[in-house]
């Protein structure tokens, strides 16, 4: 069975379940908004998690806790103090961890099958490639690169080596976010003609890496893909043209990167999509406007408590720990050959429109058109 007729098929069942009407769930247009949870397969796949700060500490290790298709098995990290802290919190036996000199020689790791790069963003295109050539499948964090160069050096590695690659965008993974999608996508309330959206938090790290240019720090790397992707998914299309501006508040702080940054996306479709990211700023939004009514999420892109409304009521879904059940979709699919929900490819449409904002800033905020 294809992986798209299993998504419809746990759709249907889901829905039926909440009731539902079976007029709803036409055949979705795109596998990426329909529900699915994966049946438990076999031996669950091993996971190395490389970079072990606060997204493997405090999201993922606890997530795969919860996994049914894979299970933390090694890590990759720098700091021996973390290596032995991690040993016994998770009983990892010595020979699963690895360091950034030694990580190659994961390849010779039965163990490992997956490899999860967490690591400031200028490292992924090196650790995604490496973890291809030793064999592995990965996942990568968003956003996937620096740049389109980048992200297709990664596709064209994990192609060769005939590994899978997936990208940690989880919100593809949430029910609520799913639902908007499908309402979207399928023009339940027409086409849709506006998508407003922010994410941002108020960074306060004067020397982290997430203020640092040359780790691709900035608000727009970090929080603007939230935002750039929610157009994106509630669309279902691609931008073809781009405009943008930057701002601080904190000049000092933000010698290098971006701390604000708003932009405007023009859809094939008709559809405008007006978005804002910062870390100068804490917000969590995502309104949609179509024809015949409008939907929303509130906050939109947070861990837990996503929370949708639309003009014909609130959108109920299960609540579910996002990691986990990004973390056993992809291993189910890896395990059972079914396309990735969300591909390296997925990475790269959302660099191709960051490197027009950036160009767009840099030129005075001027119309960047995109290729549709
Ligand atoms: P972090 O700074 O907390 O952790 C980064 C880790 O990389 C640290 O353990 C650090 O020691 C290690 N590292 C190795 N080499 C390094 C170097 N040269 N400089 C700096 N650190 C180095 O960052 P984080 O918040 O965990 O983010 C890691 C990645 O995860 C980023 O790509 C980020 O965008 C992504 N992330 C995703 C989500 C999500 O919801 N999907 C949430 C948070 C972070």
């Amino acid at each position: 069975m294809k992986a798209d007729s299993i998504h419809s098929r746990r759709t249907f069942l889901q829905q039926a379940s909440l009731g539902i009407s079976a007029s709803l769930l036409a055949a979705p247009a795109f596998a990426s908004h329909s529900l699915f949870t994966p049946p438990q397969t076999g031996k669950p796949l091993g996971v190395a998690l490389v970079g072990l700060g606060y997204y493997s500490r405090d999201l993922l290790a606890p997530a795969l806790q919860e996994t049914k298709n894979c299970r933390l098995a090694g890590i990759v990290t720098g700091t021996p103090a973390k290596a032995e802290e991690w040993k016994k919190k998770y009983n990892i036996p010595d020979k699963n961890v690895y360091n950034y000199q030694n990580f190659d020689r994961i390849a010779d790791n039965p163990d490992i099958d997956i490899v999860y790069v967490v690591l400031p963003n200028s490292m992924h295109a090196g650790y995604v490639t490496r973890a291809a050539k030793a064999g592995k499948h990965v996942i990568c964090e968003k956003p996937m690169a620096l740049s389109v160069r980048e992200c297709e050096g990664m596709i064209e590695a994990c192609k060769k080596a005939g590994k899978e690659l997936s990208i940690g965008y989880r919100m593809h993974f949430e029910p609520t976010t799913q639902e908007i999608m499908r309402i979207g996508q399928q023009k339940e309330m027409g086409q849709v003609q506006m998508v407003s959206a922010g994410a941002g938090y108020r960074e306060t790290r004067t020397g982290h890496w997430k203020v640092k240019k040359a780790y691709g720090g900035g608000a727009m790397m970090d929080m603007g893909v939230y935002a750039l992707q929610a157009a994106r998914y509630v669309t279902g299309e691609e931008p073809v043209a781009v405009t943008a501006q930057t701002f601080t508040n904190r000049p000092d702080m933000f010698r290098e990167v971006d701390e604000t940054t708003t932009f405007q996306l023009v859809f094939p479709g008709g559809a405008l999509a007006n978005l804002h990211t910062s870390f100068g700023m804490s917000m969590n939004y995502l309104r949609a406007t179509a024809e015949k009514g409008w939907f929303r999420l509130d906050p939109f892109s947070a861990y837990g408590g996503i929370k949708g409304e639309s003009s014909k009521g609130p959108l109920q879904f299960p609540k579910i720990n996002q990691q986990a059940a990004q973390m056993d979709e992809v291993a189910y699919c890896i395990a059972n050959k079914k396309p990735m929900r969300v591909t390296g490819e997925e990475g790269l449409k959302d660099m191709r429109v960051v490197e027009a904002i950036y160009q767009s800033v840099k030129n005075g905020s001027r119309r960047i058109e995109l290729k549709a």
